[in-house]
């Protein structure tokens, strides 16, 4: 099953909530730019590892509820695919066959294309398949604010701390995506938004999902794109590069450090990319 990642069309962000969380507006658009995520029976030799794993869990600090396996070259710790696996027992109670998620990474890891949410909303997605139970509605904000908009998959209005999402009309827009050779947390560009001090009231906020709403084009804006600025030096060259190369609008995405920008021939300004060293440069 395809995992396509998103950009973010525009991001508005006020400030956190009590729960910590902050409010947003954003328009988030899938890309062709996507992980690979798969299911098969675990193996008896993998069906051991996991009953020794849950072993020495129990032994250590309770069960850990976990009775499948993730294998995704590239990123090390816990894997929010696993995780929505687990929640999903947990919360509908199926007890099926241990399974083995393969996942082959493409959306670049800490880039702010939310590639580890897409992979937990692909999860969701084939646990609801195998099973037989739909996904029940409140398991996706549990595994992460971008969760429930890429359970959608469709372009979509995202309000709330990422928990409300409408989808809402448009073409899917060419697009040329420029991952960086960098990574940051979505939790350090968030701090570095709050110094900053440039949050949105809750009248902005309401105010710009309203127009969106009643069909105008996004504002072409992420309010995290200063923070990001500042915390990667990398994203104004690639910003800069975007621009010369012919494309509208370069912008960083969510938390960064991914740039993008829209092509009326999205293959031509990416390859150009590529020849200016941009070598991850993708149309999608
Ligand atoms: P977000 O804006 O939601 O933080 P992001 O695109 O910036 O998204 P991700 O690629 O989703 O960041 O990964 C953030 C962290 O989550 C990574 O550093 C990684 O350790 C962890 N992670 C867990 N599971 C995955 C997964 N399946 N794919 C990528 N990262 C994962």
């Amino acid at each position: 099953m395809k995992a396509r990642g998103k950009v973010n069309l525009c991001l508005l962000v006020g400030a956190p909530r009590t729960d910590g969380l902050h409010p947003l507006v954003s328009v988030f658009q899938p890309t062709a730019l996507a992980d690979e995520v798969t299911i098969e029976p675990a193996s008896p030799e993998e069906i051991v590892a996991i009953a020794r794993r849950e072993a020495a869990a129990r032994r250590r600090d309770g069960a850990s509820g976990v009775r499948d396996l993730v294998v995704c070259p590239g990123v090390y710790g816990d894997n929010l695919a696993l995780r929505a696996f687990t929640e999903f027992r947990a919360a509908t109670g199926w007890d099926g066959a241990p399974q083995r998620i393969s996942i082959a990474k493409r959306i670049p890891v800490a880039g702010g294309m939310a590639g580890g949410s897409a992979d937990a909303a692909a999860a969701l997605r084939l646990a609801g398949q195998v099973s037989g139970i739909p996904v029940p509605n409140h398991l996706a904000m549990r595994l992460g604010a971008d969760v429930p908009a890429l359970l959608h998959d469709t372009r979509a209005l995202v309000t709330g701390a990422g928990e409300h999402v409408e989808p809402v009309a448009g073409a899917e827009l060419p697009l040329v995506i420029v991952p960086l050779d960098a990574a940051l947390t979505a939790k350090e560009v968030y701090r570095a938004f709050d110094i900053l001090g440039a949050a949105r009231s809750d009248e902005e906020l309401a105010e710009a999902a309203a127009r969106i709403r009643a069909g105008h084009d996004p504002p072409l804006v992420n309010d995290l794109e200063p923070a990001a600025r500042r915390l990667c030096r990398a994203i104004d060259p690639a910003l800069e590069a975007l621009e010369k190369e012919g494309a509208e609008h370069p912008m960083v995405t969510g938390s960064g450090p991914t740039v993008f920008g829209r092509a009326a021939d999205p293959e031509r300004v990416a390859a150009r990319l590529r020849e200016a060293g941009y070598n991850r440069a993708v149309a999608a």
